[in-house]
């Protein structure tokens, strides 16, 4: 694969969604992976922007048929990676920013070779909350839900290659942005483009 995958996961509420968006506004190659969800789209989502937005059964059947690299079901509905599109977009050279739960990631971890990991942490819980509360598109019962399971979700972060702390949205970014751009660096992921310009000195 060309591109890089970038694997990210947060407690709902923890600014991942802000965060992976600047992400892909920023840098011309990347992109955020579109999952498949059976969750009723929110005021404002887009099929096939923000999610493709689809029922039980079309669930099932994808599911049946192996068309996810990796599906979970997180605060009581179901969503999953395209293996598909992800492997078109990277092989195009596409980045990808794959937005997914704790389970998500620990499932593609075993089958995905060169992931990047990184988790996103709220200040607090209670930030979490109220930045839910001020989101103002989940009702009480499910924003209870998402708080209940964040304390689970936290137990995970240990776990990623890197943590940023979204308190203040410049200096995660900042952190953020900063983690892309050594991956972009890294020796293993230059292998093609030091034989590009340097191929003749390498075959000595
Ligand atoms: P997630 O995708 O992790 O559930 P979102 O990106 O949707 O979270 O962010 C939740 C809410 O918090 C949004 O309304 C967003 O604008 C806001 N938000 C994101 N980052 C910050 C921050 N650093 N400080 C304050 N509010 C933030
Ligand atoms: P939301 O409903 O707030 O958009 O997302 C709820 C949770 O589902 C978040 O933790 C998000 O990262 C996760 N999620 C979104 N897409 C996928 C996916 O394709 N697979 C998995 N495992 N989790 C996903």
């Amino acid at each position: 694969m060309k591109g890089i995958a970038y694997i990210i996961s947060a407690p709902s509420g923890a600014g991942k969604t802000t965060l992976c968006r600047m992400a892909a506004a920023h840098f011309p190659e990347i992109r955020n992976s579109v999952s498949y969800t059976t969750r009723k789209p929110r005021p404002g989502e887009v099929n096939g922007r923000d999610y493709w937005f689809i029922d039980d059964e079309t669930f099932d059947r994808m599911v049946a048929a192996g068309e996810f690299l990796e599906h979970a079901g997180v605060y009581g509905r179901r969503y999953g990676t395209s293996r598909k599109d992800l492997e078109a977009l990277l092989e195009e050279g596409f980045s990808v920013i794959l937005e997914i739960d704790v389970q998500g990631a620990a499932s593609i971890r075993k089958t995905l070779k060169g992931g990047v990991y990184i988790f996103i942490l709220p200040p607090s819980l209670k930030a979490c909350e109220q930045r839910l509360v001020d989101r103002g598109k989940d009702s009480p019962e499910d924003i209870r839900k998402r708080l209940k399971i964040a304390e689970e979700e936290i137990k995970s972060a240990p776990s990623y290659d890197y943590l940023i702390v979204n308190d203040d949205l410049g200096r995660a970014f900042e952190d953020l942005k900063a983690v892309m751009m050594a991956q972009r660096a890294a020796s293993m992921r230059m292998e093609g483009r030091l034989r590009e310009l340097f191929g003749g000195i390498l075959k000595d």
